[in-house]
């Protein structure tokens, strides 16, 4: 009896320990239920990220566990959705760009501020014989070895604006007639180039484009060669022609009668005509042919002293429509000339000032110095030009009015020669005029400096 009792009083006291007992024994088993499915998901977790971060943004992280850690699965499941957006966005257009570059036939060289080459298209590796692989990293000089190309990538890297230049180039070409043995060709190539910059407008490198103009040249040259040799060729049978009508004429033939027009007189004018064109068209040819290939020799020479004997030519001329050729502020500026180029592109334009001014006119002659240039300015005070016509005055056998031009012994090529002697000079030809008040040509040298050379090259 005295034993129940003490077994009764010993569970009844004993009951709240053993409550507390096995309250700690679920706590601590709810404690581990939790720990293992944090852990869990954070494994989960951790192999989901190391997935992403290795690229495969494909497979989304299975997200089960604790409330915060499910939301984290949730964020970087968008994030890796949003980055897989933007990586194929970013794929699609490097796809359009590389197709658009690839199917140029222009070639396109990109390189970086220390000039080492990040790319190049498959025109560039075709023209320039050399596979992309081969170049990328390596200094674009060591690759392309080139004085004209050298320069060129200076200025990109130097200017803000886009440069424009001519670039000759030899190449490697396999001859399919000989076995496929590389042989070497001359290309001439039109490059521009600009600054290459990255999305916060900061210049990280540069870009060329090259067009391979080698057929245009080759077939300018053939035009070139073809009217120089026609032109040769003409002159001989004129001569003859005019030799043996002035024969004629001398001896006394008559072939003049009442109301019948003197055939000789038009022959001798209609060769002189079409020697005066043979002669212009040489000019041009020989023109085209030195200054395309940079063989015009300027030298240091006085402006003024090509203008009095420009004046001395056409004084006859002058004399006959009792016109005054006035020279006025004639510094004595001193130029790097071709004297008998520049003195003929001055008798020209006196030639027009006197043909195109009525008996007694003054025309005035001047050169000055504005703006760091020698500005030569041939002044009538005859018909005028029409505005419609003046933007097309130089193009070759341009003339305002056909019938008069011819009348006046006009060959159409005047303009078009001193156009291209302004050009090989490095300077260039305005012009202003009204009609019924006459016109004023400008032509504009460089001046004179220091660090000019004898030879231009354009
Ligand atoms: P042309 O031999 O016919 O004079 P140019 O090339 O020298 O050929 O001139 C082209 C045309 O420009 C001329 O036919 C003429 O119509 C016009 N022209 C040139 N110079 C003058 C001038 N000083 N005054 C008026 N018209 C001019």
């Amino acid at each position: 009896m005295t034993t129940g009792l003490a077994t009764a009083k010993l569970s009844s006291e004993n009951l709240p320990v053993l409550a507390v007992l096995v309250g700690f024994i679920l706590f601590a088993a709810v404690i581990l239920i939790i720990l293992f499915m944090l852990s869990r998901a954070l494994r989960a977790l951790r192999i989901g990220a190391e997935r992403f971060a290795s690229g495969d943004l494909t497979q989304a992280i299975e997200v089960d566990g604790p409330l915060q850690v499910a939301s984290l699965g949730e964020s970087l499941n968008k994030m890796a959705q949003q980055l897989g957006d933007r990586l194929r966005t970013v794929i699609e257009q490097r796809n359009e760009l590389e197709t658009v570059l690839s199917s140029m036939v222009e070639g396109v060289v990109a390189f970086d501020l220390d000039e080492r080459i990040l790319n190049f298209n498959n025109a560039a590796e075709q023209f320039l014989g050399m596979r992309v692989s081969d170049v990328i990293g390596r200094s674009i000089h060591e690759v392309i070895r080139n004085p004209g190309l050298q320069s060129l990538v200076a200025k990109v890297l130097e200017s803000d604006e886009p440069v424009e230049a001519e670039l000759v180039l030899t190449l490697p070409a396999m001859d399919p007639a000989d076995m496929g043995r590389t042989t070497y060709r001359e290309h001439f190539l039109q490059a521009q180039g600009t600054a290459l910059r990255d999305a916060r407008g900061m210049r990280v490198g540069g870009l060329i484009v090259l067009h391979d103009v080698t057929q245009m040249r080759r077939l300018e040259q053939v035009r070139r060669d073809f009217v120089g040799n026609v032109s040769h060729e003409i002159k001989t049978p004129i001569s003859t022609i005019k030799a043996s009508v002035e024969t004629l004429i001398d001896s006394g033939v008559q072939v003049k009668e009442e109301g019948v027009p003197d055939f000789l007189a038009i022959i001798v004018r209609q060769a002189d005509r079409l020697n005066a064109i043979v002669e212009d068209l040489l000019s041009l040819a020989r023109l085209e042919q030195e200054g395309g290939v940079n063989h015009v020799d300027l030298v240091l020479g006085s402006v003024q002293s090509v203008l009095r004997d420009a004046v001395e030519t056409c004084s006859s001329k002058a004399r006959q429509k009792e016109i005054t050729i006035e020279l006025r502020d004639l510094d004595d500026l001193q130029a790097h000339i071709n004297a008998p180029l520049l003195e003929q592109a001055i008798v020209n334009l006196l030639d027009n000032a006197i043909k195109y001014s009525s008996l007694g006119c003054v025309v005035e002659l001047s050169a000055e110095l504005i703006c760091g240039q020698v500005r030569i300015s041939i002044c009538d005070h005859g018909q005028g030009i029409e505005p419609e016509h003046l933007p097309r005055l130089f193009e070759r056998f341009y003339r305002t009015d056909k019938a008069r031009s011819r009348a006046q012994g006009g060959t159409g090529l005047g303009l078009s020669i001193v156009k291209h002697v302004c050009t090989v000079h490095g300077g260039h030809i305005e012009v202003q005029s009204k009609p019924g008040e006459g016109s004023t040509f400008y032509i504009t040298l460089p001046m004179a400096s220091d660090s000019s050379t004898d030879t231009i090259h354009d």
